[in-house]
């Protein structure tokens, strides 16, 4: 019994020493029904709970170990990420700023310590801060782009990318917040300079036309609100293109940034001027009472170019024509303000240049007409409506008929004869002079070619055109119909007047040599009305001169006109230039002329001009009315 006793005792004290060990498990003691059983049934239970405790404990720790091995990460991560990282209280005071924060601001930690996140921003950027706290309570985030100060130098800031979002705690509560910045002014930069590309003319640095377009478009809609009007101007500098082609481009370009500046210096705040391309600008006007305010400030815009602009070692003057339209009393859509202020810019073209000229209803109608006769042009190019009619010119000392002047008519299906006042314009200002004119020389040249083959040695005079004048294929045009129609070039005379021979002088007389190469000559039409100076005169190289119908008309009633007449004879004949009188309509002014000893002369008393199958018995008439 003792025995059986001490054995169980012995294990039981032998399973409480190993449990001092830290041996947990397979104690072999039994439960048996007595004091001794109950006392290992309790030992068990308690090593258990033991057991149970000490697994709890090891877990415990074990997580502590994780977690702090990702808290030192983490901080690592913020400490050497490349992004400024900011850690605040819940009132957004600063407690942590990561070293490349202090870097990308240039301020110590010292500067953070409890400042507000807001006090970083720039003045400007202030409202932002009620947005953001707005932001936080509502969405819990906020995200943005601003310009913070940069510290010690106050004046230099920084545009960043930041974003603000909350740390909470296990009940959800926001205990920080953390805000994130990235630098990203070189993207702000590239942005302005995208800005810059899209909406400033890069020469000149004035706005550009989708710049332009869009300020157009808002100033239509301010005015369709009524109570507003503005005044869109056009320009288009006159000659533009001569001082380019001559001086070259960058004499051009620094032209161009020249009258830039000086418009933009006589412009109110409020005005946009731009730069549509070329040397055509646009001015909107803003606020606008009436047409004649628009018109004094047009002139006052004109005044830019009062003062000639140095290029290199050149003075050169230049000159604008100027379109002005008004909304809403012309129109409010945008194209057609366009339209119009074009349509005025054209007509100040027309009138002289160096103007400004206001859109009108007429101006329209006019527009709409060439836009018809233009169309119907291109038709009568297409189906062969243009014929040539010829005009006699008279030698009055041999009474003898010597030459013609080919002079164009147009036959339109409807079987009217339209005169040439009414579309060689047109034709001019649309470019489709240079096709109708090479088919104007070579139909002149095959009637020249007859006349020669049945023994007529007349002279066949064609008018030239500005466009036609100043094409660079000109002569090879010529020279190729000549060739291709084997006429005698000495009965040949192109007649240019003299406005194509102002401008580029040396451009011209070049060209006028280029043409007497030929072995054509010329002669100078309408003679009188131009403005050439007797010195250009005798630079160009010409042969004739055409006095103007103008003074002919009417002799012998003014004298002042008879004076004129009398003096450019004169003055041809001292040059020894030919001399011919258009428009003489009546015996006495052939007489006039005879006396003042200008021997050739054109003019219905003589002849109209006909059609070829007209002039067939022309030789025997005229001879016999002398
Ligand atoms: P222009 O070269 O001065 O031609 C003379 C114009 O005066 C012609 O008018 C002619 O018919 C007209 N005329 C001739 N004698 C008299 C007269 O005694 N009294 C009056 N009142 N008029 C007379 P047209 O044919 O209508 O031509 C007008 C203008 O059209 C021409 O003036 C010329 O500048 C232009 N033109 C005519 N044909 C051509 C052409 O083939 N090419 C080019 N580029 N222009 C042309
Ligand atoms: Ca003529
Ligand atoms: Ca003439």
């Amino acid at each position: 019994m003792h025995q059986i006793l001490l054995k169980r005792l012995k294990r039981l004290s032998l399973a409480v020493e190993r449990l001092g060990h830290g041996e947990l498990h397979s104690y072999f003691l039994d439960f048996k029904p007595d004091e001794l059983g109950m006392l290992n049934r309790a030992f068990v239970r308690m090593s258990n709970e033991i057991n149970q405790l000490v697994d709890g404990l090891q877990l415990k720790i074990n997580e502590k170990e994780q977690a702090e091995l990702l808290a030192r990460k983490l901080s690592k991560a913020v400490s050497f990420s490349s992004s400024g990282i900011a850690i605040t209280n819940k009132h957004l005071e600063v407690e942590y700023v990561n070293p490349y924060l202090e870097m990308m601001l240039e301020q110590p930690k010292q500067n953070w310590q409890g400042t507000l996140l807001f006090d970083f921003f720039i003045a400007d950027m202030q409202p932002l801060s009620d947005e953001i706290l707005k932001a936080l309570e509502m969405r819990q985030h906020w995200h943005g782009d601003l310009l913070l100060k940069v510290i010690p130098q106050e004046e230099s800031t920084k545009w960043v990318s930041l974003a603000i979002a909350p740390i909470r705690d296990e009940k959800a509560e926001v205990t920080h917040y953390v805000a994130t910045l990235q630098d990203i002014s070189f993207i702000k930069q590239s942005q302005k300079k995208m800005e810059q590309l899209a909406y400033y003319d890069a020469l000149t640095g004035l706005a550009n036309r989708s710049y332009f377009r869009d300020q157009l478009r808002k100033a239509i809609s301010m005015s369709q609100r009524g109570y507003y009007s503005f005044a869109l101007l056009y320009f288009d500098l006159d000659e533009f293109k001569l001082i380019n082609d001559t001086l070259g481009h960058d004499a051009g370009d620094e032209l161009l940034i020249e009258i830039a500046r000086r418009l933009k210096s006589r412009l109110r705040d409020d005005d946009l001027i731009a730069r549509l391309g070329g040397d055509e600008f646009a001015v909107i006007l803003s606020d606008i009472k009436d047409k004649v305010q628009a018109g004094s400030i047009a002139s006052k815009l004109q005044q830019a170019f009062l003062n000639p602009v140095r290029l290199g070692a050149q003075d050169v003057s230049i000159s604008a024509s100027i379109g002005i339209t008004v909304a809403p009393d012309d129109a409010v859509d945008e194209e057609l303000l366009l339209k119009h202020a074009d349509l005025a810019m054209y007509e100040a073209k027309a009138r002289g240049k160096n103007t400004y000229r206001f859109f009108s209803p007429q101006l329209n109608e006019a527009a709409n007409e060439r836009l018809l006769i233009e169309s119907q042009l291109r038709e009568g190019i297409r189906e062969q409506q243009f014929l040539l009619y010829y005009q006699p010119k008279i030698d009055l000392v041999a009474d003898m008929l010597v030459g013609y002047e080919a002079l164009i008519r147009w036959l339109r299906p409807d079987n009217t004869l339209v005169p040439p006042n009414r579309f060689i314009h047109i034709a001019e200002s649309t470019g489709l002079i240079v096709q109708i004119g090479e088919w104007i020389i070579l139909e002149a040249c095959r009637f020249l070619a007859r006349q020669h083959s049945r023994g007529y040695a007349v002279s066949v005079s064609i008018n030239l055109s500005a466009r036609q004048f100043h094409d660079e294929q000109l002569t090879q045009t010529i020279e190729q119909i000549i060739r291709r129609t084997g006429v005698d070039p000495a009965y040949l005379v192109f007649e240019i007047t003299e406005s194509m021979l102002m401008g580029d002088i040396d451009a011209a007389i070049k060209q006028l040599n280029q043409l007497k190469r030929l072995g054509v000559s010329l002669s100078i039409d309408d003679f009188g009305t131009g403005y050439s100076s007797l010195n250009y005169l005798k630079r160009f190289p010409v042969d004739e001169l055409k006095i103007d119908r103008s003074f002919v008309k009417d002799i012998p009633d003014d004298q002042n006109d008879m004076d004129i007449v009398a003096a450019i004879i004169a003055m041809a004949q001292k040059m020894q230039l030919r001399v011919v009188a258009e428009g003489v309509e009546s015996e006495v002014q052939a007489e006039f002329l005879k006396q003042n000893a200008c021997y050739l002369v054109q003019g219905y008393y003589y002849s109209m001009p006909l059609a070829e199958q007209e002039l067939s018995h022309l030789t025997f008439t005229i001879n016999t009315q002398g």
